[in-house]
């Protein structure tokens, strides 16, 4: 009897660097179809895309835009006929105290790493639905339990990420949707570039396992997490954080 391998497809958001894009390899490796975004890296997400097709074998369609703005979310959905595996991914951080920070900032953090979910989760289910399956994992961090000072609109987002993953599993697991999210800890990619080369050595320091994380290894739990290994796993938000101990 022949094998039957069946198609899937993932939407990732926030794919042209980073966790993005080492979560965009892994699902490519393992066979799905993709559906990535950015914002302004168009050249490096068709690079990526490009890449990913020649290597795996699969499509990828690419949509630059902003995720924050609810139009262009529907704009690629509107072309999509199924999803099996939401990743929503893209996140900025603001790095200033609260009395620094403008409206804008505040705005564009919150859009970016909260109403964004709100957003693709909105098109997406109803997708999912019509399958009776899906999964969704939304990228929190551990800033979501342990609030830096310096990141106000960052720590609140992730936190109600966090909180908004969980009311989704609730609210969609008779419908065969799981919901899960994953809080990294201190993942070196260009999120961290900015940050001085001597707190990185004290933030490896606060891990049990000595040292920082790979976007790739954010993208193993990713891919956990869409399996059906994990089909008995939702309402969960996985640290995957080398044993921080803040
Ligand atoms: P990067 O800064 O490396 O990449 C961010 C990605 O998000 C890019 O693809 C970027 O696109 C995209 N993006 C940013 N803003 C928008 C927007 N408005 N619309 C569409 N896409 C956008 O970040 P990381 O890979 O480090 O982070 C990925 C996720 O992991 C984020 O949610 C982050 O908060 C979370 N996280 C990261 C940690 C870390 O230590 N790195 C720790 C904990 C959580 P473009 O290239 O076009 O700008």
């Amino acid at each position: 009897m022949r094998g039957y391998t069946m198609v899937k497809y993932a939407f990732i958001t926030g794919a042209s660097r980073g966790i993005g894009a080492a979560i965009a390899e892994e699902l490519a490796k393992n066979g799905y179809h993709l559906y990535l975004t950015c914002k302004n890296s168009a050249d490096l997400l068709c690079r990526l895309a490009a890449k990913l097709e020649e290597t795996y074998s699969i499509s990828c369609t690419c949509f630059v835009g902003d995720i924050s703005d609810y139009h262009f979310v529907s704009e690629c959905f509107s072309s999509i006929q199924r999803l099996d595996v939401l990743i929503n991914n893209a996140g900025i951080s603001y790095v200033g105290l609260l009395s620094e920070m403008d409206v804008t900032d505040w705005n564009q953090v919150i859009g970016t790493n909260l109403s964004s979910a709100f957003y693709t989760s909105k098109l997406a289910i109803p997708l999912m639905l019509r399958e009776k399956s899906g999964k969704i994992i939304n990228i929190s961090s551990m800033n979501a339990y342990t609030p830096l000072t310096k990141i106000p609109a960052y720590s609140g987002a992730k936190a109600a990420i966090s909180n908004f993953t969980q009311w989704m599993a609730v609210h969609f697991a008779d419908v065969g949707i799981r919901v899960n999210a994953i809080a990294p800890g201190y993942i070196m990619t260009d999120m961290m570039k900015t940050v001085p080369e001597d707190l990185l050595k004290k933030f490896a320091g606060l891990t049990m396992l000595g040292r920082l994380g790979q976007p790739e290894e954010i993208a193993k739990a990713a891919l956990f997490l869409a399996s059906d290994d994990a089909s008995y796993v939702t309402g969960h938000v996985l640290s995957v954080n080398g044993g921080m101990r803040l």
